[in-house]
């Protein structure tokens, strides 16, 4: 018998178990045992329903391009539960100078596909126009070195792209900063489009003719979610797991190799397995390692992770008739705000709010949520609703109003991060048993989680059984 102790029990752990469980229905030498600190398993994966709302404290939805999530959920018997995002509705606006300016059709990311909607939109100057027209003679270059988001877009488009989009679109998805993240790790086809034709705006039009035709039909949704929530994941996943292997309340201090065991230690117990999956923030994971490994646990508290608050806000019918259509907004750093970015969930996808209910999220990450973190959650709504009012022009009060706070959750892929996770990887390997999964190495989203966790458990079921 196999036996197996997962560490974490957010969305990569409880993957990682659900994988075990089926091994082990399967009728595969295997028993896990899975720990988590807190009361509740799904880590950030959490969803109140308030007055007929469904709000989401952590992640709202993920990616329809990636499969694994939704894999996950249609494997488990819930596919019927996943929900699309209202993609007709669609519109995400930036707020330049205090006005919501309309996000041009056609842009990928950054990258202008369609000429008329982004020649006449006021979010960008005529030198950024410009230099949007010289990218498509952009050389091919040899880049031999990793660099931050913000440079590589820079050269390509100029500042005012840098702050205007790049920074905000990945503000709302790493809480960081385009100048902290890696280009290679973050926008991988974006590195690898520069390599074959230099100009991000000829790669993209090169895709384009190589699409079969006839693929211009129904596109699937940008974003899925779960009609009940992201919550409901991670309920689906435990149900289906052996309660007699969850360990809830329990925090793992330690882990040691002995006598070729691992030996976990957690609470006043300690307890011996096969291999181990380390399904937790890198930074939590380099704390669990530190004795058995200082040079891995080194490199795994290197990976740098950022704070976020969401906040959730639900009016009335008014508000919703008042609200501007589309998805919601961002804002750029230079606009001085601490608001991130806001979504108008009740747009965003079905079944989150009645028809006479608006619902808000509101984003805080990086810095400003650092900042905000001492505040009362009075405090925090405060300066929410105030700059509501400047970007909205919402006064109304809300009907109910909740803070999440989650501390250094979002990883941030800094350059050099591919180099880093060769030498984790290389670290990792010197120890029989043991795996990694989670949002530090690659992908921070839901289903990247998903996707490590189950591989984690593949190699260690393999490599054990
Ligand atoms: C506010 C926010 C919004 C997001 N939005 C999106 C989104 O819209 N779409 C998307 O795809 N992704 C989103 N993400 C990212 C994504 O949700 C996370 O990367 C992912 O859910 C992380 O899952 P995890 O299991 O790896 O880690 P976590 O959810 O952090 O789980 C780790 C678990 O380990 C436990 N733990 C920690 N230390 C120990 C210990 N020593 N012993 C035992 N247990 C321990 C913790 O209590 C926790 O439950 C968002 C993240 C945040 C924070």
């Amino acid at each position: 018998m196999t036996r197996v102790a997962i560490i974490g029990g957010g969305i990569s752990g409880l993957a990682a178990a659900y994988e075990l469980e089926e091994r082990r229905r399967g009728g595969a030498q295997v028993e896990y045992v899975l720990y988590e600190s807190s009361t509740n398993l799904g880590g950030v994966l959490r969803t109140e329903h308030i007055d007929g709302c469904v709000v989401e404290a952590g992640p709202d939805s993920f990616v329809t391009e990636k499969p694994w999530a939704a894999d996950l959920c249609r494997a488990l018997g819930i596919g019927d539960q996943l929900i699309g995002s209202n993609d007709a509705d669609r519109k995400t606006y930036i707020l330049v100078r205090g006005r919501l300016i309309e996000m041009p059709d056609g842009l990928m990311f950054m990258v202008p596909t369609k000429i008329l909607p982004t020649g006449f939109s006021p979010l960008f100057s005529w030198k950024t126009k410009l230099r949007m027209t010289q990218e498509l003679f952009h050389p091919p270059r040899a880049v031999d070195h990793d660099e931050s988001v913000a440079e590589f877009v820079e050269r390509h488009y100029g500042a005012e792209m840098v702050d205007r989009l790049a920074d905000p679109l990945l503000s709302g998805v790493y809480g960081g900063e385009a100048a902290n993240l890696s280009v290679r790790a973050v926008l991988p086809r974006f590195a690898e489009m520069e390599r074959n034709y230099g100009s991000l705006g000829r790669a993209m039009l090169a895709a384009r003719k190589k699409m079969p035709a006839g693929s211009g039909g129904a596109a699937p949704p940008l974003f899925t979610s779960l009609k009940n929530g992201m919550q409901s994941l991670a309920a689906a996943v435990a149900s289906r797991l052996t309660a007699s292997s969850i360990v809830t309340g329990v925090i793992v201090q330690a882990l040691q190799r002995e006598a070729g065991a691992w030996v976990v230690s957690a609470g006043m117990q300690s307890d011996q397995f096969d291999a181990v999956i380390i399904a937790l923030p890198a930074l939590a994971a380099a704390q669990v390692l530190r004795l058995a490994t200082a040079e891995l646990a080194g490199e795994l508290a290197a990976i740098q992770y950022t704070s976020s608050i969401t906040v959730g806000l639900g009016y009335d019918r008014e508000v919703r008739q008042a609200l501007p259509p589309g998805f919601g907004f961002l804002v750029p750093r230079s606009e001085g705000k601490r608001l991130l970015a806001a979504t108008f969930v009740h747009n965003k996808f079905p079944h989150r709010a009645p028809e006479d209910r608006a619902l808000l999220r509101c984003f805080l990450g990086g810095a400003i949520a650092e900042n905000l973190w001492g505040l009362s959650n009075d405090g925090i709504i405060a300066i929410v609703r105030e700059e509501l009012q400047q970007v909205l022009g919402l006064q109304a009060e809300p009907l109910f109003a909740r803070v999440y706070k989650w501390k250094s959750a979002m990883a941030q892929y800094g350059v050099g991060h591919l180099e880093r996770l060769e030498r984790i990887e290389r670290l990792r390997r010197q120890l029989p048993g043991l795996a990694l999964a989670g949002n530090g190495y690659r992908g921070i989203g839901v289903p990247d989680c998903v996707r490590s966790g189950r591989e984690a458990a593949r190699d260690v079921a393999g490599a054990a059984g």
